[in-house]
């Protein structure tokens, strides 16, 4: 093996986030996008508007019972590199092969082998065929270690060279959100085409929070709570104290019919891409009015369920809300018109079922009422 062999320094960084546009946020965006539906497949979102709304959230719920939730809601693109979307792949496996490292451990020492420089050799082209079939079964665990011999048929090694081996998957843990877009998009066709209503509904809800969540530039950034640039809840502050101050009073949620999406990678990374676009904006703009603004009028004390939390004050949020431009509610837009596109899309996909046809509604209908509760708030068509 020709590979060149460095010293990595693997860095797990947890690179933990807040609640993506809040809980309001992601609830309205499920909501308004279920209106950009044409008629044939409205119904069955419709009548499970408020299921669709409800559970916007669960993907954040989610990421305290299983560690390799978080990962799924961001991309910190930033950390590969300068012109890192030319050099991060758009296929996972090339992506965890091209950024990960095997350790190949013996008696004395341990032996690190990368292959970043080596995108098109025939022993990256080997290490990928090994993480297809054996690491990513167990997707998302950082680590795994194996015995040597199922290392053999990839890689010219010989036995004396390696007791052990693990391999390292340094990519994942600074995020994998446009992967998942298109795991979810899969997963959400699939239940289309078997008609489970139960599970169109569970992923179509969750399939919405991931696309909100690519249209937030400090989802795609390692400095994503302004932690590197002295802004430490920039976060929250754009994504939920905004929204909340300004949506349901100035933002215009009409934003057309669900199109069809032709290429999807393309979509889910061009989605990314164009978040990390207003980044610097994001930092920037809050930087300048905060040096400008009087800083005895910069947080206010409000009380929320019954303590006191510090929150921007209303003047200075809506100051930088202005200096902002109508970003907010334009990624806001973007994101309802997407997660639409991606449910449509799913439902074309395939084969656009009938679900009224089929007469699943008033059945599932029943059952999602005793399992959560819901109230329907459209009349039946029948
Ligand atoms: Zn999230």
């Amino acid at each position: 093996m020709r590979n060149s062999i460095k010293f990595l320094l693997i860095l797990f960084v947890f690179s933990g986030f807040t609640s993506t546009w809040g809980f309001y946020g992601h609830r309205l965006i499920n909501r308004t996008a279920v209106y950009c539906l044409p008629g044939d497949m409205i119904n069955l979102f419709k009548s499970n508007i408020d299921y669709l709304s409800e559970h916007a959230v669960d993907p954040d719920k989610r990421r305290y019972a299983t560690p390799f939730e978080a990962v799924r809601h961001y991309i910190d693109i930033d950390h590969w590199g300068d012109r890192p979307f030319e050099s991060v792949p758009r296929n996972y496996v090339d992506a965890v092969t091209k950024f990960g490292a095997f350790l190949l451990v013996n008696d004395r020492d341990t032996t690190i082998i990368t292959f970043s420089d080596s995108e098109h050799s025939k022993e990256f082209q080997n290490a990928r065929k090994f993480i297809k079939n054996n690491w990513m079964s167990q997707r998302y665990e950082d680590e795994q270690t194996y015995v040597c011999d199922s290392l053999m048929k990839y890689f010219d090694l010989k036995a004396t060279t390696c007791s052990q081996f693990r391999f390292v998957d340094v990519f994942s843990t600074y995020g994998i959100l446009p992967y998942e877009l298109g795991v979810q998009q899969y997963r959400l066709t699939e239940a289309f085409q078997t008609r489970d209503v139960n599970r169109i509904l569970r992923i179509a809800a969750d399939m919405g929070h991931y696309i909100a969540d690519a249209h937030v530039p400090l989802h795609t950034t390692e400095n994503y709570n302004g932690q590197m640039s002295g802004q430490e809840g920039i976060h929250a502050f754009w994504e939920s104290r905004l929204p909340e101050l300004f949506a349901e009073e100035q933002y215009d949620f009409i934003v057309g019919q669900a199109d069809y999406i032709d290429d999807k990678e393309s979509f889910f990374w061009g989605i990314v891409e164009d978040s990390h676009g207003y980044l610097n904006k994001v930092l920037e703009v809050e930087l300048e009015l905060r040096s400008e603004y009087d800083e005895d009028k910069q947080y206010c004390y409000e009380k929320r369920l019954g303590s006191t939390v510090r929150l921007e004050c209303e003047g200075y949020a809506e100051a930088y809300h202005r200096r902002l431009d109508g970003m907010v509610e334009n990624r806001m837009r973007s994101s309802i018109k997407a997660v639409a596109d991606c449910w449509y899309t799913a439902w074309v996909d395939a084969g656009q079922p009938d679900f009224d046809r089929v007469g699943i509604i008033s059945e599932i209908d029943d059952r999602l009422d005793k399992a959560f509760g819901l109230k329907r708030i459209f009349g039946r068509k029948h």
